[in-house]
């Protein structure tokens, strides 16, 4: 099979992804394929947002591809901030900023669990899949740790007593909502 695009701007999600896949897997970014403009990501569910971007990329470029979206959903706040993650503290997509409204929000509540949910989408020959990692755990009070993006300084999951960011990137894509999707990426290919 082609090499497949990831759809992402995200060197994070590259990183962490590349890092699970194995180096047998090579894809092409979208700067590879001269895609440098902002895809549209407008659909009201992480599964819906994941199939939009990959559909566009298909669609624009005609090359088999994938994409992921990723959303936090807390429970005490109905599962915000779900497809407002990335902005959830403002347009600038500020993680600092993102972490201290969520902590903000979570002032005095006393249910602090929350989830992770990755979507990847997957377009092979016009034909579509999708794999859904979770991960389940609380939101801390303090940031706690160096290492990861995103929220991961404020996301203790219940596997483990290190938030994300205090994990090694392997102990994180072990466990991770993006580690867990990854692998049923990975399984797919492999058996096709
Ligand atoms: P998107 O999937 O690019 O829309 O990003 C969703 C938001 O979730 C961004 O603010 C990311 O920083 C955040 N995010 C995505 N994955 C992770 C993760 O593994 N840990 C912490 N935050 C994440």
């Amino acid at each position: 099979m082609s090499k497949l695009v990831f759809a992402t701007g995200n060197q994070n999600k590259v990183r962490e992804i590349q890092q699970i896949m194995g180096a047998q897997y090579d894809f092409l970014s979208l700067d590879d394929i001269g895609c440098t403009e902002d895809i549209p990501e407008t659909q009201p569910t992480i599964e819906g947002n994941a199939l939009q971007k990959a559909r566009y990329v298909y669609q624009k470029y005609g090359m088999n591809c994938f994409s992921e979206d990723t959303g936090l959903q807390v429970s005490a706040l109905n599962g915000a901030p779900g497809v407002y993650t990335a902005r959830y503290g403002g347009p600038a997509k500020n993680p600092d900023d993102n972490i201290n409204k969520l902590l903000k929000e979570l002032t005095g509540k006393e249910d602090r669990t929350a989830q992770f949910k990755t979507v990847i989408a997957l377009i092979i020959d016009g034909k579509e899949y999708t794999f859904e990692g979770i991960v389940e755990g609380n939101i801390l009070k303090e940031r706690r740790g160096e290492g990861g993006f995103g929220y991961d300084p404020v996301f203790l999951p219940i596997e483990s007593d290190q938030s994300f960011a205090e994990m090694t990137a392997a102990e994180k894509d072990k466990i991770s909502h993006r580690g867990r999707a990854t692998t049923k990426l990975r399984d797919f290919l492999l058996q096709r």
